[in-house]
């Protein structure tokens, strides 16, 4: 037996293990203060009553002979495929049923859709980034190169960013962006669309935070570019839009037009996935339905109040940021040319605050740091409060 060499290529990782160390010694040492996590990358406000009411009823159902449901379809159930096809519609997008596939969370599916794509394949993802992206492909052992998500781009890399010794077989891209909060327009999408096109090149667009984008002229799809159905594979996710990051449903868009690609991936989910339990999908329906999306819509706006007062703050504290606005996520540079842990230890040292060092999404991240608006409006007020005492002149 030889094991896969490609895992001793991984970084170790130590972001998150290395903040909660820091918090919990903190803590130890000062027992009487206040911290405030303003780093949370999980949401942390309840499923909505249209959810966990289709829940229970699922629940009943599977309870009782005649309703009773062993395993479903591997591409999802119709009635959520059908649920996601109406809210695609809602945007002018047109999917064929055959196009929809759910998914257990858009993590497991930007994971397993790497099956699709030879080895060989070159892959261009914008630094800083959701690691995801690069840990899958270097666990496949696939070249990764990296394009500049910087200041003067304003962390929305374009073509013209690309450094021209570079191919680039496998796109990646985020919009709204984890961990920069920038969103890119439809002129600048459409440049990338018009680029994977002429390379023959596969754009893998993750849309997990679409639902933050409350400007019509922004694109919360790829397809709502011209030409994007023939080069674009799209992953979505409830689990930031309605609160199921722990009840986990997703889904990803293979369009007909991919040549193969799509029924490829019927076969890789036929063969190595049975499907999300049917309780799930029910409570996934209902988000779709008036009532949830009036519901997750009071979530999404509690979050994006959160997201303003975070900008507001900077605002007027005169720290340089971006993202907040469509996004629950607010990448700020470093006060004082502060590096990136530089600025953590400041922070908790002198406002209690926690945030996630931009260092530790690439080395554009440094610098940088990145705040979530994932936090309850009290906690988020109190820490605006004490940034203004330390940051306002
Ligand atoms: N994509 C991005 C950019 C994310 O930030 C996250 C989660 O934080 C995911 C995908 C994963 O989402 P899911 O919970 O659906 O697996």
């Amino acid at each position: 037996m030889n094991i896969n060499a490609n895992y001793d290529n991984l970084e170790q990782s130590y972001l998150f293990s290395t903040i909660a160390k820091k918090v919990n010694e903190y803590i130890n040492n000062n027992p009487d203060k206040k911290v405030i996590r303003l780093g949370i990358g999980d949401v942390t406000l309840p499923l909505c009553k249209a959810v966990t009411d289709a829940l229970h009823k699922a629940v009943d159902e599977m309870g009782v002979q005649s309703t009773f449901r062993g395993y479903g379809p591997e591409q999802g159930y119709d009635f959520l495929r059908e649920a996601v096809q109406g809210y695609y519609k809602k945007h002018s997008v047109n999917l064929e049923l055959d196009e929809i596939f759910i998914s257990d969370g858009a993590k497991s599916d930007l994971g397993n859709i790497l099956d699709l794509f030879d080895t060989n394949n070159t892959v261009l993802v914008p630094d800083p980034v959701y690691p995801v992206y690069v840990d899958t492909n270097i666990m496949a052992g696939r070249k990764v190169n990296f394009i500049n998500a910087n200041a003067e781009n304003e962390f929305l890399p374009g073509v013209k960013d690309i450094d021209k010794n570079v191919g680039a077989d496998i796109i990646y891209i985020c919009s709204p962006n984890n961990p920069t909060g920038a969103v890119y327009n439809k002129t600048q999408l459409k440049e990338w669309v018009d680029y994977a096109l002429e390379k023959k090149a596969v754009i893998l667009f993750d849309s997990a935070y679409e639902c933050f984008i409350s400007d019509p002229e922004l694109p919360r799809s790829i397809y709502e570019i011209e030409g994007a159905k023939n080069c674009a594979i799209e992953f979505c996710s409830l689990s930031k839009t309605a609160g199921f990051t722990g009840t986990r449903c997703g889904y990803t868009i293979v369009p007909m037009n991919l040549g193969k690609l799509n029924k490829m991936w019927v076969r890789r989910q036929t063969t190595k996935f049975n499907g999300v339990p049917y309780i799930v999908q029910r409570g996934a329906e209902a988000v779709f339905t008036e009532e949830g999306q009036k519901e997750i819509g009071l979530n999404i706006a509690y979050y994006k109040n959160n997201a303003k007062l975070i900008s507001d703050t900077l605002n007027e504290c005169g720290i340089k940021h971006v993202g907040g606005k469509h996004s629950p996520y607010i990448w700020l540079k470093c006060p004082n040319n502060m590096k990136s842990w530089e600025f953590f230890d400041y922070l908790l040292n002198n406002a209690q605050i926690v945030g996630t060092p931009g260092a530790g999404f690439g080395k554009n991240g440094e610098g940088y740091f990145r705040l979530t608006s994932f936090g309850s409006t009290e906690n988020t007020k109190e820490a605006m409060e004490r940034l203004k005492k330390l940051f306002k002149s």
